[in-house]
């Protein structure tokens, strides 16, 4: 590990600008202070892989109106409940009389279903590949047990062609850090497949600040070269975990998904298939994307164009305690992650 250190700290080479596209590995890098043990010729930069950061204002419009019908809850996790919405988050349409809970799993809202079967719950059902394998599992549960009266509104999306937009689109990224989460589910193959794609380095990581900082050594010196590295063995195969990918497409199928700050990226998010139809609350066309705050970043930031601390409102205005946009609100955004350790 002192090698790696030293190895890194004493790199005066071309300037690198690495991108790490997970939330948890965001958080890991701050908590670690990994970017404290590079030198300026290094950059980290944070992509679009918080689930709660990419999820357009539209989402947050619907959830908040379905939380004001009759008979209607909505079921969220917590960290979503804070998102602005254009007018209010689901907070707020709580505090205003909407009906809103919040949940650690999905799988919570099949008890609070059956305990009231006239009130229709609906789960706000966010997520990469990691967690749609949660969902395919709750609607078996709720077929397997007749609750029908659950439903999900959709912003479910895959991870693979976010990171060919950015290398296509965003600005110059010299590796990636792979997902490492996402890589349990989809397999390392698909990262190797985009290595080859865009002629870079792809690292597969797990969370510790051991695996990071080899990440990145591996990222720096396999740079200006393709290929996928696997260093998250323990946990990653090439093809993945192949019962969850099919439980996942046993209920969902591609679609075109809107990205915060980014936009339609056709086939990067899963919608319910038709036969299960039944069990959407009406996910497709929420589509626009128009911030809370006219002054909020979280589009650059989340395509690595821009950097926290260059938001006007970063840290006066916008704060953990009171956010102004989504990527202050998650603990894996990079606002809120430059917020607590800068
Ligand atoms: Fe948006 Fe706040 Fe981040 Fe600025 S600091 S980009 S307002 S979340």
């Amino acid at each position: 590990m002192t090698d790696r250190k030293d190895f890194l700290k004493a790199y005066s080479g071309e300037p690198l600008r690495f991108m790490e596209v997970c939330g948890t590995h965001t958080a890991e890098i701050s908590r670690n202070g990994i970017t404290e043990l590079l030198p300026p010729e290094i950059s980290l930069i944070s992509g679009p892989g918080c689930p709660v950061c990419v999820t357009v204002t539209d989402y947050i419009d619907r959830l908040v109106w379905l939380a004001r019908q009759p008979e209607t809850t909505v079921v969220s996790f917590g960290d979503l409940l804070r998102v602005p919405g254009s007018r209010e988050s689901l907070a707020d349409a709580r505090a205003d009389g909407g009906s809103v809970k919040m949940a650690y799993s999905p799988l919570d809202i099949l008890k609070m279903a059956k305990s009231e079967p006239k009130r229709t719950y609906v789960f706000a059902a966010v997520g990469f590949e990691t967690t749609a394998p949660v969902y395919a599992v709750l609607l078996e549960n709720a077929i397997a047990q007749g609750i029908e009266n659950i439903r999900l509104l959709t912003s479910l999306k895959t991870m693979p062609p976010v990171i060919d937009w950015v290398c296509g689109n965003g600005s110059r990224i010299d590796g990636f850090l792979a997902p490492g989460h996402v890589s349990v589910i989809t397999g390392s193959h698909v990262f190797q497949k985009l290595a080859e794609k865009h002629g870079l380095p792809f690292v597969i990581a797990g969370f510790d600040g051991e695996q990071l900082l080899a990440a990145v050594y591996t990222l720096v010196k396999c740079r200006g070269r393709a290929g996928a590295v696997n260093l998250y063995r323990s946990a990653v195969t090439e093809e993945g975990n192949k019962r969850a990918q099919a439980a996942v497409e046993h209920f969902f199928e591609p679609c075109g998904a809107a990205w915060r700050g980014i936009g339609i990226i056709p086939s990067s998010g899963l919608r319910l298939r038709e036969a299960y139809a039944r069990f959407d609350a009406g996910s497709m066309g929420l589509d626009s994307d128009r911030e809370h705050n006219p002054l909020c970043r979280c589009a650059q930031i989340l395509t690595g164009a821009q950097t926290p601390v260059s938001c006007p409102l970063f840290g006066t205005e916008c704060t953990p305690q009171h956010p102004q946009g989504a990527c202050m609100v998650s603990a894996e955004g990079s606002c809120y992650q430059y917020a607590v350790h800068h």
